[in-house]
């Protein structure tokens, strides 16, 4: 399995490769000089669109624009997993700085072809407005045509009600003052459940409903089929049994995890918060039953108060490593892979 892994450097090195480099090999001033130079070279000035190369026709690429969690830190936005097949972009939420990483991706706003929500938590949701009023702007960035498409659990239709009420000055504005097309800041909304949701262009989309807690339904994973090859979101759950039976088979399975240590248990509103999602050991369980090509973590839930530090990655990685000796990495902001016939490549993770 090991042996399917492969890395390819796609885009620009990033701000630690910078700070090794010249720790390791900046033995003189000169060379100092010299390493510095040759990397600001290769790291993003200016539009990061002219950058990052858009997928080939047949490539099946995913990107994963956020993997944090209501946590407001600048490494990790909120949940967004940028999924490119079949000349579609179909983008699995929209958390807190969806809009910035889909800039930073190479794609322009207004070319998300679907929003598909798992579940309407905030974390999840919370970047909706942006992704929606600033796509729909003439600016070259955004430029959306027609209107903005969102597929997504029962409430979904509620959620963007409420936000053309909320933002109703802002769109009546444009529409007077430049001219914006109304049509194209209008919502086309499906509510869904479990089963085939979207399918066009050799992309198949399937829904699952995943386990985040009795009174947090319904929550929804996504399996995304195209060419034979295919990824798997989780969304927030906890240990689900319906996701393995969703996802066997799949090549990238993108899941999410929280940890916490024991003393910060005591406490109930950590337990609460626990109890809606997968910890590490359990994971490891899913991807040794699912089998994929290569399984990655987002969406990170590491719980730590003053006195209580929160679990590390590293120990996250270790803890996975009881029950899954298979492929795995912890997934960062802007981290993409190519989904090839034989298999799973991760790209370099792009600049943040
Ligand atoms: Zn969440
Ligand atoms: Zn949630």
């Amino acid at each position: 399995m090991q042996r399917r892994l492969k890395f390819e450097k796609t885009a620009n090195l990033g701000m630690n490769t910078l700070v090794e480099l010249i720790t390791t090999k900046g033995k003189s001033m000169k060379h100092f000089l010299m390493v510095l130079l040759t990397l600001l070279s290769q790291m993003p000035i200016g539009s990061a669109m002219a950058q990052v190369k858009a997928p080939a026709n047949d490539e099946f690429r995913v990107t994963l624009l956020g993997t944090g969690s209501p946590a407001p830190v600048m490494r990790r936005f909120g949940p967004g997993v940028l999924v490119q097949a079949g000349g579609k972009n179909l983008l699995i939420d929209s958390g807190r700085g969806t809009t910035q990483r889909l800039m930073q991706s190479g794609l322009k706003l207004g070319q998300v072809d679907a929003l598909i929500l798992t579940h309407l938590h905030s974390d999840h949701v919370v970047g909706i407005p942006d992704l929606w009023l600033t796509g729909w702007l003439e600016a070259n960035y955004a430029q959306r045509k027609g209107p903005f498409v969102v597929y997504g659990p029962k409430g979904t239709q509620a959620l963007m009600d409420g936000l053309a009420i909320a933002y109703d000055w802002d769109i009546k504005a444009r529409i007077a003052d430049q001219n914006l097309k109304p049509e194209s800041i209008q919502s086309k909304v499906t509510e869904i459940d479990e089963g085939v949701i979207y399918e066009q262009g050799g992309v198949k989309v399937v829904a699952f409903k995943v386990d985040h807690g009795e009174l947090l339904q319904p929550a929804f994973g996504y399996r995304i089929d195209y060419a034979g090859r295919s990824v798997t979101i989780s969304g927030d759950t906890r240990f689900s049994e319906n996701l393995i039976k969703f996802a066997t088979g799949t090549d990238l399975l993108i899941h999410q995890v929280a940890a916490a240590r024991e003393d910060l248990l005591k406490s109930p509103v950590f337990q609460v918060i626990l109890a809606h999602h997968t910890q590490p050991h359990e994971a490891g369980i899913v991807f040794t039953r699912v089998k994929p090509k290569l399984a990655v973590y987002y969406h990170f839930v590491l719980l730590g108060i003053p006195g209580i530090p929160a679990v590390t990655e590293k120990e996250v990685f270790e803890m996975t490593r009881k029950t899954y000796d298979g492929p795995l990495l912890i997934g960062e902001d802007l981290m993409a892979f190519r989904l090839d016939a034989e298999a799973v490549v991760p790209l370099a993770t792009r600049s943040q």
